[in-house]
């Protein structure tokens, strides 16, 4: 029995259907700023405060962790620490510190 080769030249590009999707993709990112902060009592103030973590105090200042920590040794920022030795700094304390760059170059 005879093998009968089939060759497909014609037709091969309407077989190969090429469909492109477009997926668009949105998102909103919502960052709180309220999220992280807590009142608590600031003995420098003297006064009830908004506390923030290390993380949201870097983001408000723009100085690195240990310049923050350097400024909280030297009192020159006010901070309280939690039961679990977690570390807050007063927003009012952040507030007033000068330029970011003053201070990470001292
Ligand atoms: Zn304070």
């Amino acid at each position: 029995m005879a093998i009968k080769q089939k060759t497909f030249r014609e037709g091969s590009t309407m077989n190969k259907r090429r469909a492109r999707i477009t997926i668009q993709t949105e998102r909103l990112l919502v960052i709180s700023r309220s999220s992280n902060r807590v009142e608590a009592w600031c003995d420098c103030c003297r006064a009830k405060r908004s506390m923030v973590a290390i993380d949201e105090a870097v983001v408000i200042t723009g100085l690195t962790q240990r310049a923050l920590f350097r400024l909280a040794d030297a009192a020159e920022i006010h901070f309280t620490e939690t039961e679990v030795g977690r570390t807050l700094f007063c927003i009012g304390s952040l507030n007033q510190l000068r330029t970011p760059n003053d201070i990470n170059n001292r």
